[in-house]
């Protein structure tokens, strides 16, 4: 490894964060000292994993003012959790967060890298993280951030990622040396807003030292990973109402969409479209696309009423329409409850009602 020294290489980051700092509620003032609030850097970093800061800080102050502390996210219903979360994106996060909170609340904040680590949802990148800002230890965290950042420093060909273990080691003494707080939401900040995926150079308060920019290799630094691309479907969005009642799908207890009640959902291929017979129990609003990371769906929303709700199969309930908001929904399924009390229209088509109520109800004895 014949890097130059991080201390030397990083301590400009150190007076341009003072100045371009932007004041975040989670951000301690005083960057020397361990965070006065441990739980408000948790709560902040499992946060913006995977989301900008723009959408965090309003979920943050909400979150905050609900469950101030790990004791009260511990005891917390799991729902009043999700619906805090509602709109986030990525559950996971909201239950991992409460499962963190149980533990702190139980047996105290870990003592080690070792510990935090091992509370539930903070991988290795958290746990340096939270390591660092809350409690000031020296624990290199690489984010995708910080990887694309030091693979231009440092003009580190292929993959940064594959570096990972002496990037940590080349980091630690720029920690002890410029405070592991300071440095290391220096480096998320740099990433963030000049060393972006098309870096602003001219801003850059590395600039002088960048091995990629002093050798014109700043756009191939580093290489773009290819993504597969995402998997297209096409779906019926369906609110089926009935006495002032919907049908939803009940929280899985586990997986991605754990805690999350959600329309029943119906992929065009095998539910086609037919003109529809009684125009008047069925209402249709404007369709959108919903992307996720792996998969794009063409999204139609319905409601079709009912006379007489029907027996759902498990895992289906008929919940109050005067419910609903209460819910925690996921992204899709909320924009089908605000459309709800908005106008449709009647559709031209749609699949055949009989068959999507056969698809949901229990068999019959
Ligand atoms: S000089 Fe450019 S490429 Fe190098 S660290 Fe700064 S922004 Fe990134």
């Amino acid at each position: 490894m014949s890097w130059p020294l991080s201390p030397e290489l990083l301590a400009p980051l150190a007076p341009w964060f003072e100045r371009v700092r932007r004041d975040l509620a989670w951000r301690a003032q005083d960057l020397d000292a361990p965070h006065p609030d441990p739980y408000a850097v948790l709560v902040s970093e499992l946060m913006l994993q995977q989301t900008q800061v723009a959408t965090v800080v309003p979920y943050f102050a909400r979150w905050l003012e609900r469950f101030p502390d790990a004791a009260t996210l511990a005891e917390a219903d799991e729902d009043a959790v999700h619906k805090a979360w509602e709109g986030l994106g990525y559950y996971r996060r909201a239950r991992f967060l409460k499962a963190a909170a149980t533990s702190v609340a139980a047996e105290g904040w870990p003592g080690d890298l070792e510990g935090l680590a091992g509370l539930p949802g903070l991988g290795p990148y958290t746990a340096a993280a939270v390591g660092a800002i809350a409690f000031q230890w020296p624990t290199p965290a690489l984010d995708g951030n910080a990887f694309r950042v030091l693979a231009r420093l440092l003009l580190i060909e292929g993959d940064p990622k594959a570096r990972a273990a002496d990037l940590r080691t080349w980091l630690v003494p720029a920690l002890g040396a410029l405070g592991p707080s300071r440095l290391t939401q220096a480096l998320m900040e740099l990433g963030a807003t000049v060393c972006a995926p098309a870096p602003a150079c001219g801003a850059c308060p590395l600039g002088d030292h960048c091995a990629a920019r002093l050798a014109g290799r700043t756009a191939d630094i580093p290489p773009v990973a290819k993504r597969a691309k995402p998997r297209a479907s096409t779906l019926w969005l369906v609110a089926f109402e009935a006495k002032g009642q919907f049908l939803l799908q009940a929280p899985a207890a586990r997986g991605l969409l754990a805690g999350l009640w959600r329309w029943p959902t119906f992929d065009a291929a095998d539910h086609g479209a037919e003109p529809v017979l009684r125009p008047g129990s069925i209402t249709a609003w404007l369709g959108w696309t919903q992307v996720y990371t792996h998969r794009r769906e063409a999204v139609t929303p319905l409601r079709i009423g009912l006379e007489a709700p029907f027996t759902p199969a498990g895992g289906l309930r008929w919940v109050p329409g005067t419910e609903l908001q209460g819910l925690p929904l996921g992204k899709r399924d909320q924009r089908l409850r605000d459309l709800l009390v908005t106008p449709g229209q009647p559709p031209l088509e749609s699949p055949d009602p009989a068959r999507l109520i056969r698809a949901c109800a229990a068999p019959s004895a």
